[in-house]
């Protein structure tokens, strides 16, 4: 019993409590609780830096940045966009009044299956919304050349690559705008939170007034707005998990190494690929069983009895959820249907002990 302790498939990075409270001490002073005050500017300043991007605005979380940009770009029609990624994706094209036309995954990475892309444009098609799933950044090219033959926006879906880059470019950087989560379960959080960062300056005003009831003066409300704020004591604590983030993710790819190495070369288990030019952020550690002496659900449930909680991220796929019941053919996107019925993702954070990831490991291999 002495070192069975319950593990969750994540935890929080935080701050010493100390370093928070000096954080926050101005605003006892300020009494300036919310609305764009100095800690929101600070924070967006340290992400142009850290994100290497030109145009960053901030949000009280992912999901609410990603619905602010869809409805900046005043998009209408079709959506294309995959199932295999979290509620979020869908349900904010949904949300916007919009179709989602779903295209697969590829094998490969689980991303966007760009060669797919073509034959699911119609003439109502008007944006692209691939997801950077677990960090794995989608064939930016190609679909960069198919959304400028057709006139499409693309809108990343980047809450998994938050830091990742590719041949030394930043995930900030692609398409017309990308959206991060910050929330407390990602590589760098603010408790809740999230982003868009984006090429065209000319979108600043127009985010930064959408997310604020569609206020533009003392007398004038000129969009129909919402109100998605990132609050200070959110920016706060992103100024402080800021200061720490290389160190966090130094520390995930320890733990993601060691889960390499142990489960490196098993029959049926398949691990994530290397890929020399992307520099990653250890979010996840996603692991597909095919063929494995247990399938996914037997790992899954083995884990559990040992007080190892994992995730079927993503199962069920967006495409099958019965509010969109009857709606979608999940048959429509095969390789999402069949890796989100093989896909676990195991426990990694910045401070998972080693010793715990080899226990993890050994009753996935000894079961
Ligand atoms: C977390 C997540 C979101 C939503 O972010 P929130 O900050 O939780 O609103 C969107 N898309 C994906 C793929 C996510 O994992």
């Amino acid at each position: 019993m002495l070192n069975k302790k319950r593990i969750l498939v994540t935890r929080s990075s935080m701050p010493e409590l100390e370093e928070y409270i000096e954080e926050i001490k101005d605003l006892w002073e300020s009494h300036w609780l919310t609305n764009m005050g100095t800690k929101h500017k600070q924070l967006q300043i340290g992400l142009l830096k850290y994100l290497d991007t030109p145009n960053i605005e901030l949000f009280t979380n992912g999901h609410l940045a990603l619905e602010c940009i869809i409805a900046a770009f005043a998009l209408t029609g079709e959506v294309i966009t995959t199932p295999f990624t979290f509620a979020s994706t869908t349900h904010a094209i949904v949300r916007n009044g919009l179709k989602p036309v779903f295209c697969d995954i590829n094998l490969e990475d689980f991303t966007i299956d760009a060669d797919k892309l073509e034959e699911l444009i119609t003439d109502k098609t008007t944006a692209i919304i691939p997801v950077h799933v677990y960090g794995n950044i989608c064939n930016v090219e190609k679909i960069e050349r198919i959304a400028n033959k057709y006139k499409l926006k693309v809108i990343y879906d980047a809450a998994h690559a938050f830091g990742v880059t590719v041949n030394g470019i930043s995930s900030a950087n692609f398409g017309d705008a990308s959206i991060f989560s910050f929330h407390a379960t990602k590589v760098f959080n603010t408790i809740e939170g999230g982003a868009v960062s984006y090429n065209n300056e000319n979108l600043s005003r127009i985010l930064y007034d959408i997310k604020n009831f569609g206020i533009t003066g003392p007398e004038t409300v000129e969009y129909v707005g919402g109100n998605a704020k990132m609050n200070e004591f959110q920016a706060a604590m992103g100024i402080c998990n800021l200061r720490h983030i290389d160190g966090e993710i130094e520390k995930r790819k320890v733990v993601f190494n060691r889960y390499m190495l142990q489960l490196n070369n098993i029959a049926g288990i398949r691990l994530p690929k290397e890929r020399k030019e992307v520099k990653r952020n250890y979010a996840y550690f996603p692991v597909i069983f095919d063929q494995y002496k247990l399938n996914r659900d037997q790992v899954f449930e083995k884990l559990k009895s040992e007080d190892i909680h994992v995730r079927k991220y993503f199962y069920p796929l967006t495409n099958t959820y019965d509010c969109y019941k009857d709606k979608f053919n999940v048959e429509e996107t095969p390789i999402a249907k069949y890796i989100s019925e093989r896909v676990l993702t195991l426990p990694i954070y910045a401070d998972l002990e080693l010793c715990e990831v080899d226990r993890i490991c050994s009753i996935i291999l000894n079961a």
